[in-house]
Parts: structure tokens; C-alpha cells; sequence
């Protein structure tokens, strides 16, 4: 599935630019008048609040910290269109117990945190199977699969816009016997629109010489992308905003005034925003400012880890997603970031040093000619809901938006889920069924 219409009929040009028109609901036309609060500066909260302010509202961003310094900062920059399939694949509940036992494979557990994971967890592996995950893989769709296009429609002339490099999206594994153990995921991806090609043997290395010999196979996605630095393409979209007439706040929100059951205003540590609605996107931190507003969200951080290789001898030409280590190999700005692994441990604790051993082990055995001058760690926190759908809607009738939950795919899905929220926030009739993202779902 490709880009397809966002809202009905042709209405606003913002919006409607290259993906389609809309349909005005509330029909009077004062959508400029509203004052919209945007609470996180990570890829989704700078989308949002560039949609919100191209459809005429009023808008002010706030963040603790500077912008694209959350989770947007250290992923592997890649917009995954193909990224379809949810991680709770079926088989999953069996194959798990013994996949963390195993210190060969990127999934880990801080086992001191296992009993605050549990009720999560059980909710989370209830979907690995069959039937949910098409399920899944359907609602994911609309959100990544125009994912290049969804960016250049929110970056192109401005100063974001350099940082994205249209390339293909390559999947390495060790032989035919590996990535036919992967034929459950190729098939759903197939069922979206997206088919590899494949390459294997030596053919490997004269598509890219980087690759050592334990790669045998590679599956080659075209027409993907990736952001040669997250981090910078997410300030710079804040500055775009920010020139656009957008109020910028660092502060951290605290509460919400909920007077008479709709949103009055956001609380921070420096003072009250009133506001006619707000945009919750803010990552795996929503979850304790959902709470304030009586909506308990089943979200837990998918702990990821990232090493910056810099100044490398070698890497990939291509984002390189290694299946055997469950990284992927992105060539940024500052260097080549290898990115991924999956831990489970809340948003607490520090750093644990086996994924990240396990890592640059799996670099070398991947690329054995690299050399560097240098290399830095990150732990980030992907926000995962229980059942792997962001959620994209009105928290009951409070005037507050949630486009927050992108776990594996936010750097990806941002700008579309941005693009969905402002129309929804400016009374727009979406011209796709979002049903599948209700914040509601889990009461
Ligand atoms: C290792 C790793 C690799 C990844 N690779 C990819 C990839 O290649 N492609 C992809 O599509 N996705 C990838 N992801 C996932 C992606 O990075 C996330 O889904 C995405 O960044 C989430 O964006 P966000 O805007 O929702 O949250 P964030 O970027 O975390 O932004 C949330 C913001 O809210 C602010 N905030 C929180 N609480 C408050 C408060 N109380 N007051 C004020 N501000 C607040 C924070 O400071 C932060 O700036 C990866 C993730 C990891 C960890």
C-alpha cells in the first residue's frame, strides 16, 4: 500500500497537498483562532505541530529538553516503510523463555524488573499469533507504508529536508536457510506491497563490499530512505515550525486542567498554557500524563541501543538491517550507527552491558574489515503498547489528542501519525479508518 488520501474531498491545502483533500466537520471556518499545546519535540510532537500550524491553529510546542533529544535521537534513521510485521510474531510466547536464555540473541531481560513487566508482558504475548498479527500488520500499513513520501511532503524546503536520503532498505542474513526461517514475516510484507530482491553469494559483496562472509543473503528493499541524523532533522523541523510563527517552550508538563471534563489547559513547572486542545506525543513518557487524564495505557519501554562508530573504515552504502543480531547498520553524518537489540527494564535503570557487548560483537563478525578513530553508547526507550498499534485520537471527549505508542517504527510513521492528528485536532473527517488506534481501546 502507498500513499493514499489522508481526509475527504478537497478542502485546506496544507493537508490536502499531494495526498488528497478533506472534508471540514465543524464547518466554521475558526480553526484560527484555537490554541493547540503540543506536548513533546520527538519526531511525532514536530510533525503535529508543523501540520497543525500549516492548517492555520495556533500552536505552542513543549519539551523539558531541547527538541529530537528523546528516543528520536539514537534510532537507526531508517523510515521503514516495509516495517509491517509487530515484533509479537506468532510463536513467540513458546520461542521467548528460551531466546533470553540464550546470550547469543539481542533479546534481554533486567530479570529484578520482570515482576512490574509482567502484566504487560502477558497482555503483549497474548497477540503472538496468527490472527492478531495480520491484524497488526493491517493497522501498521497506513502508517508506514508512504513513509518517504509522508517526509518529503513534511520536510521539502526547509532546512530538514538535506538530511533525508532517499536509498534502498537491505536485510542480511547468513544463507537461504536463514531468510527462509523468516517467511512468515516476507509473506506478510509481501501482502502490504513489498517485495525484495534477492541477492546471495558473492553477488553480495559486489553490491556492497562491506559485508563480510558471514553474510550469504541479502534482501533488498527498494524506494526506502533513511535520516543521516535523527536527532539534527528533528531540531531542525522544530526551527521550521518556529519560523512559521510557532512558540517553542522548554518546560515540563505536570498536570492538565480538566474543568468541566475538557482540556482548559496544560500545567508545567513554568506556569499554566490555556488551550483549546492538546496533542499528547509524548513517547514512552505519555503514559504517566495519560494517567492524568483517567486513561491507563498499557505501555512499556522496548529497551534499544545504539553504538556510533566514528570515523569508520568501512559500513554499508545502504541502511543494513542484520537479521542474525537484530541491528541495523545505517552510514550517518557522524558516523556508522548500529542500532537495535530489544531489552526489557524500565525506564530507570541504566545501560546493561551484555546487549551492548553482544552488539559489537555482531558489528565485527558483520563488517570485519571496519576500523575507527572512536565509538559512543546510547540507550533509548521505544514506546511499545501491549498490542503494538500506536494510538492515534481523542482520550474520551477531553479535548486531548494522544498520537504517542510507534515503538519500532516512530521515526518512520511520524510524520503521517503528525499529519492524521492535526486534521483530526482541526475537525476533519479522515479518509482512512482509525479505528485501530483509538486511545480508548484498553478501557
Ligand atoms: C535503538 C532504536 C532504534 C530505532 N530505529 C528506528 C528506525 O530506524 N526507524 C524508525 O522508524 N524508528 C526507529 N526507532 C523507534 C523510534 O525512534 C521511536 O518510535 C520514535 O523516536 C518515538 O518518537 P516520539 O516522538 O513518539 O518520542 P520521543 O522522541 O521520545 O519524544 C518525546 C518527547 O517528549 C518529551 N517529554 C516527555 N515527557 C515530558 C514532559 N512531562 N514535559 C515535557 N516534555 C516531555 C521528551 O523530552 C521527548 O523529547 C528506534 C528506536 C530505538 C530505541
Amino acid at each position: 500500500m502507498r500513499a493514499g488520501k489522508l481526509y475527504h474531498q478537497a478542502g485546506h491545502p496544507a493537508l490536502a497537498e499531494r495526498v488528497g483533500g478533506w472534508c471540514r466537520v465543524d464547518g466554521n471556518g475558526m480553526s484560527g483562532n484555537k490554541h493547540i499545546v503540543v506536548i513533546g519535540a520527538g519526531i511525532v510532537g514536530v510533525s503535529a505541530a508543523i501540520w497543525l500550524a500549516r492548517a492555520g491553529l495556533r500552536v505552542t510546542l513543549i519539551d523539558r529538553n531541547a527538541p529530537g533529544q528523546g528516543t528520536s535521537f539514537g534510532n537507526a534513521g531508517v523510515l521503514a516503510s516495509c516495517s509491517v510485521v509487530p515484533v509479537t510474531a506468532p510463536g513467540l510466547a513458546l520461542k521467548g523463555p528460551k531466546l533470553l536464555l540464550d546470550p547469543s540473541f539481542p533479546l534481554f531481560l533486567r530479570w529484578s524488573y520482570l515482576p512490574r513487566l509482567a502484566p504487560w508482558l502477558l497482555r503483549y504475548l497474548s497477540h503472538a499469533n496468527d490472527n492478531d498479527t495480520r491484524r497488526i500488520s493491517n493497522g501498521l500499513t497506513p502508517i508506514v507504508s508512504d513513509s518517504v513520501e509522508q517526509h518529503k511532503a513534511l520536510s521539502q524546503d526547509t532546512a530538514a529536508s538535506p538530511y533525508m536520503v532517499p536509498s534502498d532498505y537491505n536485510f542480511a542474513y547468513s544463507d537461504r536457510v536463514a531468510f527462509d526461517a523468516d517467511a512468515y514475516t516476507w509473506q506478510l510484507r509481501q501482502a502490504a506491497g513489498f517485495k525484495p530482491e534477492i541477492i546471495e553469494g558473492e553477488a553480495v559483496r559486489e553490491y556492497d563490499p562491506a559485508f563480510g562472509p558471514s553474510v550469504g543473503l541479502l534482501a533488498v528493499m527498494r524506494d526506502h530512505g533513511y535520516i543521516t541524523d535523527p536527532g539534527g532533522y528533528v531540531a531542525a523541523l522544530a526551527e521550521t515550525f518556529k519560523g512559521m510563527g510557532g512558540h517553542f517552550v522548554t518546560a515540563n508538563v505536570t498536570d492538565f486542567d480538566l474543568g468541566g471534563g475538557t482540556v482548559q489547559a496544560v500545567v508545567t513547572d513554568e506556569g499554566r498554557f490555556d488551550c483549546d486542545n492538546v496533542v499528547l506525543c509524548a513517547g514512552i513518557w505519555s503514559k504517566s500524563l495519560a494517567n492524568k487524564l483517567g486513561l491507563n495505557v498499557p505501555l512499556e519501554s522496548e529497551r534499544g541501543y545504539h553504538i556510533v562508530f566514528k570515523q569508520p573504515s568501512a559500513g554499508p552504502k545502504a541502511p543494513a538491517m542484520v537479521a542474525a543480531g537484530k541491528f541495523v547498520a545505517t552510514p550517518m553524518d557522524a558516523g556508522l550507527r548500529c542500532a537495535g537489540i530489544v531489552e526489557f527494564g524500565g525506564l530507570d535503570a541504566g545501560p546493561s552491558k551484555a546487549p551492548l557487548r553482544l552488539l559489537r560483537q555482531t558489528v565485527e563478525e558483520t563488517f570485519p574489515d571496519l576500523t575507527y578513530a572512536d565509538s559512543e553508547e546510547w540507550l533509548g526507550h521505544r514506546p511499545a503498547p501491549s498490542d503494538s498499534l500506536p494510538l492515534i485520537g481523542e482520550i474520551g471527549q477531553s479535548g486531548v489528542y494522544t498520537a504517542f505508542g510507534h515503538h519500532h517504527i516512530g521515526l518512520t510513521g511520524g510524520p503521517k501519525t503528525g499529519r492524521l492528528v492535526a486534521g483530526l485536532v482541526a475537525g476533519d473527517r479522515p479518509n482512512i479508518d482509525l479505528s485501530a488506534y483509538d486511545p480508548n481501546r484498553f478501557h
